[in-house]
């Protein structure tokens, strides 16, 4: 999945757990998985062998970002740690290959190359594709829902991460 898919289908499990959850900082913490591994295969391109998806999209990784978030941010924490595990079911890590997913405790390298093959297998992917029209989606009824276009909600959302209430009567909109 891509930046669409990540960032609308994660916020809009947020606000459907908790309406007054903090989006702010979510779609980063939705995109974190990739924004480690695709670097990373640029710069140690002999240890990835083509895989953008490595130490980032393995379950160790999303521990030590769980643990460390929660002792960050206690009760807080749970919007970025949903963000960054959900990346990886988005990503559907336990499909072709479960290597990345347990990475070190199937082996710590990625001897086998990532092929073309692969690549455009998975831009073909109808789950691909359809993730990022259904993120796009969330992100618009987000938008619509949280009165995006008006200045005040806006401001209220850059200052606290809540979308504004649909009633219209949210202390947001309040003057
Ligand atoms: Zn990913």
């Amino acid at each position: 999945m891509f930046i669409l898919g990540h960032v609308g289908l994660t916020c809009g499990a947020v606000h459907a757990i908790d309406r007054e959850a903090d989006l702010r900082f979510v779609p980063i913490f939705a995109l974190l998985p990739d924004l480690l591994d695709k670097p990373l295969d640029l710069l140690l391109p002999g240890f990835t062998n083509g895989w953008t998806r490595t130490i980032g999209h393995s379950l160790s990784a999303s521990a030590v970002f769980s643990l460390v978030v929660f002792l960050w941010k206690r009760k807080k924490s749970w919007p970025w740690i949903l963000a960054y595990g959900l990346h990886l079911a988005l990503d559907r890590m336990w499909m072709r290959d479960t290597h990345t997913l347990f990475w070190p405790f199937q082996g710590f390298s990625f001897d086998v190359p990532w092929t073309d093959e692969q690549t455009l297998r998975h831009l073909l992917d109808p789950w691909v594709g359809g993730g990022e029209i259904a993120g796009l989606l969330v992100l618009v009824a987000l938008f619509v829902r949280g009165r995006l276009w008006n200045a005040r909600a806006k401001r209220a959302f850059l200052a606290t991460g809540v979308l504004a209430k649909p009633s219209g009567r949210g202390p947001d909109l309040v003057s």
